[in-house]
C-alpha cells in the first residue's frame, strides 16, 4: 500500500468520501466519471464546453452531412442520472499539485482527493500560428462549422463571380496533412464538389474542383500498416483527389499555400497536420514528451503523483515499447480503469495496472470506402464497402444517446440515397480568406473554369 493509499482506505472506512475531480468531459473523461458511479466518491466534472463531442465525426458536420447536435451531447445530461457525480462548466487554468487544488477561470476553486486530467490535445501549426486564420484545423464544433463555412462560400463565391464576370478563380481546395483526419476531409471535399453539388449551381461546374492532399511523409495513414495506405491513396486518386506526399508544406497565406517548392492557389485550405497536447499538462511540473503529452506509468500516474491521473491524448503511456496511440479507443479504456484503481486504493488493496487492448483503427474516404486494420474479435484488413460498412456500425454503436444513434442513421441513409447533404449552412459573413488575391492573381487560363 502507497503512502496515499493507507490514508485514504483508513478514511473510507471511517465514513469519508473521496473527492474526485476530473477534468475534461471527453471520452476519457466521461468514462472516468460513469465507472465512478458504483463507488463511495464524489465525482465533479469540469468542462469548458457544456457537451460531450464525439470527434470522430466531426469532419461530418465540417462537410454538411450531420449537424452538430447529432454528435454532441450536454455533459450535464449524460451524467444526469449518475447521484455522485456534479457538473460544472468551467475552464482550469490552474494546478496546485502540493494543496491539491485546481483553480477555474470563474475564479472558483476545487480541492480534491483525486486528479483525474483528459483535457486531450489540440491541433499544433509546428511554430507557425499565423497560418491559422488561413488554414482552419478540425477539433471543435465551432472549428466544424467554420470549415462548412468556407468550403460551401468557395462555390457560392464561384457562382456569384461567374454571373458578373463570365469567370471565376480555380476552385482549389488544399488539405494539409495525410492522417486519418486529412484523408478525411479530403475525401468528403471530393464528394461534396462531384456528388452532392453538382446539379445545384446553374453557372459554375463543381465538379471541375480540385482537391489536393499533401502530406510530408512519404504515404498517408502513416500509421496504418502500408497495404492499408496503399489502399487509401488509390481510392483517394479514384474519387480525384491528388495526393502529394513527401510534400512539405513551407508557408500558408491568405488564398495560397508554398510545398514542395511550388505556390499553390487555395480557396479554402485545411489543417489537419500536427498535434500538440493541452497545455494544461505542463501545470503538472512532470515530464513531458515532445507534443506536450504527461508521461505516466502503467498505473496512469506521472512520477510521484499517485493521486493525479493523466489519460487520453493527454497521456504519453508506452506498452510493449510503443506509444499507445492518441485515439478514442485508449481513451475510454483508460476512463474506465480508473474506477478499478480507485475501487483498489478504497479497499486497501494493490492498484491493477492498465493495458490497451487494441481492437483496431478504420478511416473512411469518401462516400462508400474505407480502410480497417482489425484487431478484435478476428484479425484482418478490411478495405471499400466491408471497411465502409463496418466503420458505420462501429461509429453508430459508440455515438453516446438513442437520439443522437437514430438522428445520425437516419441522416446518413438519407444523404446515401438522395445525394443531398443534410446541413448545407452558411452561417456568419460572406469573407474567404485571399478571395480578393485569388479574383487578381487568376491567370487567364484559368478563367471560365
Ligand atoms: C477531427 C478528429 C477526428 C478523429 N477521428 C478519430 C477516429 O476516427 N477514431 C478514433 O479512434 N479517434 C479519432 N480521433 C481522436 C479522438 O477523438 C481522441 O483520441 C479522443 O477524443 C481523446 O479523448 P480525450 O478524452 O483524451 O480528449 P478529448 O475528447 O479531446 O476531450 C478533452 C475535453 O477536455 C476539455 N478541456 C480541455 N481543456 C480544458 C480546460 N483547461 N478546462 C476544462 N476543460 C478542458 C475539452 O473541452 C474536451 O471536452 C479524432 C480526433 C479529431 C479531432
Amino acid at each position: 500500500m502507497s503512502e496515499l493509499t493507507r490514508p485514504i482506505a483508513e478514511e473510507a472506512r471511517n465514513g469519508h468520501r473521496p473527492r474526485v475531480v476530473i477534468v475534461g468531459g471527453g471520452f476519457a473523461g466521461i468514462h472516468a466519471a460513469r465507472g465512478l458511479a458504483n463507488l463511495p466518491v464524489d465525482v465533479t466534472v469540469v468542462d469548458r464546453r457544456n457537451h460531450h463531442l464525439f470527434q470522430p465525426l466531426l469532419y461530418q458536420v465540417a462537410l454538411a452531412v450531420l449537424s452538430p447536435a447529432d454528435i454532441a451531447q450536454p455533459i450535464r445530461s449524460i451524467l444526469r442520472r449518475q447521484a455522485n457525480a456534479q457538473v460544472l462548466m468551467d475552464e482550469v487554468v490552474e494546478l496546485d499539485v502540493a494543496q491539491r487544488r485546481v483553480r477555474l477561470g470563474s475564479g472558483a476553486q476545487l480541492d480534491y482527493d483525486y486528479l483525474v486530467l483528459a483535457t486531450g490535445a489540440t491541433h499544433s501549426y509546428f511554430g507557425h500560428n499565423d497560418w491559422e486564420p488561413y488554414a482552419p484545423g478540425l477539433k471543435t464544433v465551432e472549428d466544424a462549422i467554420e470549415i462548412r463555412r468556407r468550403v460551401l462560400l468557395a462555390f457560392e463565391l464561384a457562382e456569384r463571380h461567374m454571373v458578373e464576370h463570365g469567370w471565376h478563380p480555380p476552385l482549389n481546395f488544399v488539405v494539409i496533412g495525410g492522417g486519418a483526419t486529412g484523408v478525411e476531409l479530403a475525401g468528403a471535399v471530393s464528394d461534396i464538389a462531384q456528388l452532392y453539388m453538382r446539379h445545384d449551381f446553374r453557372h459554375i461546374d463543381p465538379t471541375k474542383s480540385r482537391v489536393l492532399l499533401i502530406e510530408g511523409s512519404p504515404r498517408v495513414l502513416g500509421a496504418y500498416p502500408p497495404d492499408l495506405s496503399a489502399q487509401a491513396e488509390a481510392t483517394l486518386h479514384r474519387l480525384g483527389v491528388e495526393v502529394r506526399t513527401s510534400t512539405h508544406v513551407t508557408v500558408v497565406g491568405p488564398g495560397w499555400v508554398e510545398a514542395g517548392g511550388e505556390r499553390i492557389e487555395a480557396v479554402v485550405t485545411l489543417w489537419a497536420a500536427g498535434v500538440q497536447a493541452s497545455p494544461l499538462g505542463q501545470m503538472l511540473g512532470c515530464p513531458l514528451d515532445r507534443r506536450g503529452c504527461v508521461v505516466v506509468d502503467d498505473r496512469l500516474n506521472p512520477p510521484g503523483v499517485p493521486e493525479v491521473f493523466v489519460l487520453g491524448d493527454l497521456a504519453h503511456l508506452e506498452q510493449d515499447g510503443r506509444q499507445i496511440p492518441g485515439v478514442a479507443q485508449p481513451a475510454m479504456q483508460m476512463g474506465d480503469h480508473i474506477a478499478r484503481i480507485l475501487a483498489a486504493d478504497l479497499a486497501g488493496q494493490p492498484r491493477p495496472a492498465f493495458r490497451y487492448f487494441d481492437k483496431g483503427d478504420m478511416a473512411t474516404i469518401g462516400r462508400m470506402a474505407a480502410v480497417a486494420k482489425v484487431e478484435w474479435p478476428f484479425k484482418a484488413h478490411l478495405t471499400g464497402m466491408p471497411a465502409w460498412l463496418t466503420w458505420i456500425v462501429i461509429h453508430i454503436f459508440f455515438l453516446i444517446g438513442f437520439r443522437n444513434r437514430f438522428s445520425v442513421f437516419w441522416n446518413w441513409v438519407w444523404t446515401y440515397f438522395t445525394f443531398t447533404r443534410g446541413a448545407r449552412l452558411i452561417t456568419g459573413d460572406q469573407h474567404l480568406p485571399g478571395w480578393n488575391h485569388l479574383e487578381i492573381q487568376v491567370d487567364e487560363s484559368d478563367r471560365g473554369r
